[in-house]
């Protein structure tokens, strides 16, 4: 038996992988990873992968960048964690002070991982609606598509019918308006033409139900887990602009497109505009701890501020604001700086869509798009099981890419290099010609 061979036994028989019908583990293997450095994973054979998606969107900066990791090391030796109820300490100061300037939303609440900020933002929203005296406005808007996390709170803004159909006697499930993907364009109308009809139906309904409207949550310009959906920002402009005029909160769920993916530091500076709520997690710490953060106004905090202890907020989680995870932000929030990031990925995305080219126009592929460091496009295959196919044919060629359905994308780490950008570009163009126009397969839904 390899070595691989012996994680991978051992891992089915204890451990439930997330995402999974675990019984395709019988056909599918699981890839036990030994180590990780820069792109590339290694298994325990010595195998490597280029990490493309980023293990699913939050190692920014690749795998165990040492600027990251000398900040925990360093962190370590004074504090590894104090309860945030009746504490605080240096490194969650420093980190909500400094999203604070950077968002234009000076209050920070921690939590975990992303479905615990939809879940925050939520509620947050819904109390301040009870707090100023309207207890009416307690429904939730998302758009079609849309992903805000799984636990039931999130699960109920969340239209992915595959992850809900099934908890849905216990959703308490929100309003859908439709998503303003660009693909929606009708002959001759532009992303800008589909963005305004999307804001008009959303105009609609805040119109006839905005009594009842606690908030509108979306994720801004790309919905990750529908399969890259990319819309116009003009979407955004608009939406916050009806949901002053309709009192309604706008929630910006930025967990996969917050801190640079889509070309700016938080995809909303595109559109000029300011929610209510910033959710952030998943790149937040580079990859390395667990945090989340939702950012607010100060009037939603000014709400809450009272003699009263129920109109405070009463929530939390074990790990709020836990002290290596807040260190390891701010290492983040330094390289931003320091490497002028956003600036340097404008020069890497021109040159990455340059060398897609070929990818672009191959017969099988439509929908070619793409925004800061996502690319995405749709494959026209009539094998049901494309996406397994897919991923397990680019694993051969030694690189991590996880289709959505029959949506191929890549979400590679801001470290990545021209030959790495080279060699995805070859291995995506192999995979097609080997798979696009197949006769079939087996039918399976698709998981991201
Ligand atoms: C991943 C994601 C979430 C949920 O985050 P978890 O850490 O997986 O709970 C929520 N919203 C968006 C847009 C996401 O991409």
């Amino acid at each position: 038996m390899s070595h691989n061979q012996d994680w991978l036994a051992r891992s089915r028989a204890a451990v439930w992988h997330p995402c999974t019908q675990m019984k395709r583990h019988e056909t599918l293997p699981l890839i036990p990873i030994a180590s990780a450095d820069g792109m590339y994973l290694t298994d325990f054979d010595g195998n490597r992968y280029l990490d493309g998606v980023s293990s699913w969107w939050v190692n920014l900066f690749g795998h165990g960048h040492p600027a990251i990791k000398q900040a925990i090391k360093h962190q370590l030796d004074s504090l590894e964690h104090v309860m945030l109820a009746g504490f605080t300490h240096k490194p969650v100061v420093e980190l909500s002070e400094r999203l604070g300037r950077l968002s234009g939303l000076g209050h920070a609440f921690y939590g975990s991982d992303g479905a615990s900020a939809t879940e925050i933002a939520l509620k947050m929203s819904f109390h301040y609606w009870q707090n100023v005296g309207e207890p009416g406005k307690r429904r939730f808007v998302s758009l079609e598509g849309s992903y805000h996390g799984e636990t039931v709170g999130a699960l109920a803004v969340t239209d992915v019918p595959l992850f809900s159909d099934t908890y849905a006697p216990l959703l308490k499930t929100g309003l859908r308006v439709p998503s303003p993907d660009a693909r929606h364009a009708a002959g001759g109308e532009s992303a800008a033409d589909v963005a305004r009809r999307a804001a008009a139906a959303l105009e609609n309904l805040l119109a006839k139900h905005h009594g009842e409207i606690a908030a509108l949550i979306v994720e801004p310009l790309v919905q990750g887990a529908a399969g890259m959906v990319m819309y116009d920002p003009q979407y955004l402009t608009l939406a916050r602009e009806l949901c002053d005029r309709y009192q309604v909160h706008l929630i910006a769920d930025e967990i996969a497109v917050g801190f640079g993916r889509t070309g700016a530091l938080f995809a909303c500076e595109q559109a000029g505009i300011k929610p209510d709520f910033l959710c952030l997690s998943k790149g937040i710490t580079g990859g390395f701890l667990p945090l989340s953060c939702v950012l607010t106004t100060d009037d939603v905090y000014a709400a809450f501020y009272d003699d009263d202890v129920t109109r405070g907020f009463l929530h939390s989680h074990s790990y709020t604001g836990n002290a290596l995870a807040c260190a390891a932000a701010l290492a983040v929030l330094d390289l931003f700086e320091q490497e002028d990031v956003i600036s340097a990925n404008r020069d890497k995305a021109e040159r990455f869509t340059t060398l897609l080219q070929p990818v672009a126009a191959h017969p099988a592929v439509r929908h070619f798009r793409h925004v800061g460091m996502i690319w995405a496009f749709d494959v026209d295959t009539a094998r049901g099981d494309f996406a397994q196919a897919f991923f397990a044919g680019m694993l051969a060629r030694g690189c991590l890419l996880r289709p959505i359905g029959k949506t191929v994308y890549l979400m590679p780490p801001y470290i990545i290099d021209d030959t790495q950008m080279q060699l995805l570009t070859e291995a995506v163009l192999a995979e097609l010609d080997r798979l696009a126009g197949g006769d079939g397969g087996s039918a399976s839904p698709a998981l991201p």
